[in-house]
């Protein structure tokens, strides 16, 4: 059978070695968002989930995040899981602070998202009242699907970003209304 496969002629003019052309932000684009670094700061049970995310029957590390930064000097993407007491806001805002860019936000799960059913005077209604958020995952608590759809959703961000976003304009006053330098 194999000796029935051959080989077209190479049309002419397109001999020599192979080259292919493309722009620089597709392919760093393509570089970061297949090798995810997240920073799991798991507070309540929406962490229990992302445990299960993490093991072998989901298994987060077949997009390239397998390995979890504890610290936020060697991560890129911080998953926010779980209720946040007020008390805790200013823990996690240094925690966002003191990561490098590009960096990247999840809130997963109804309480890092909204406060959830805490509509209290002591949880924070929602991460994005101290940090900027890109992706959102509903559900109380969300399946380990949903948090995989969320880091997809954070790769289809990733993947077409352009490498000038961070020093953009647009960007800047996006972290002067958080107040962050
Ligand atoms: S969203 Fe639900 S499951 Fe997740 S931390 Fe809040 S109460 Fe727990």
């Amino acid at each position: 059978m194999s000796s029935q496969i051959k080989m077209a002629e190479t049309p002419p003019g397109i001999e020599g070695q192979g080259f292919f052309a493309t722009s620089l932000d597709s392919v760093v684009g393509l570089a970061r968002k297949n090798s995810i670094w997240p920073l799991p700061f798991a507070t309540s049970c929406c962490g229990i989930e992302f445990m299960a995310t993490m093991a072998s029957h989901y298994d987060l590390a077949r997009f390239g995040s397998e390995r979890l930064s504890f610290t936020p000097r060697q991560a890129d993407l911080l998953m926010v899981m779980g209720t946040i007491a007020k008390k805790m806001g200013p823990v996690l805002r240094h925690v966002y602070e003191q990561m490098a860019e590009p960096r990247w936000v999840i809130a997963v799960g109804a309480c890092a998202s909204s406060g959830g059913i805490f509509d209290t005077y002591s949880v924070l209604q929602g991460i994005d009242r101290i940090i900027p958020v890109d992706v959102y995952v509903p559900g109380c608590p969300p399946r380990p699907e949903q948090i995989i759809d969320g880091v997809m959703r954070i790769q289809d961000l990733i993947g077409k970003e352009s490498v000038r976003r961070r020093n953009s304009e647009e960007y800047k006053k996006l972290m002067e209304e958080y107040m962050i330098k």
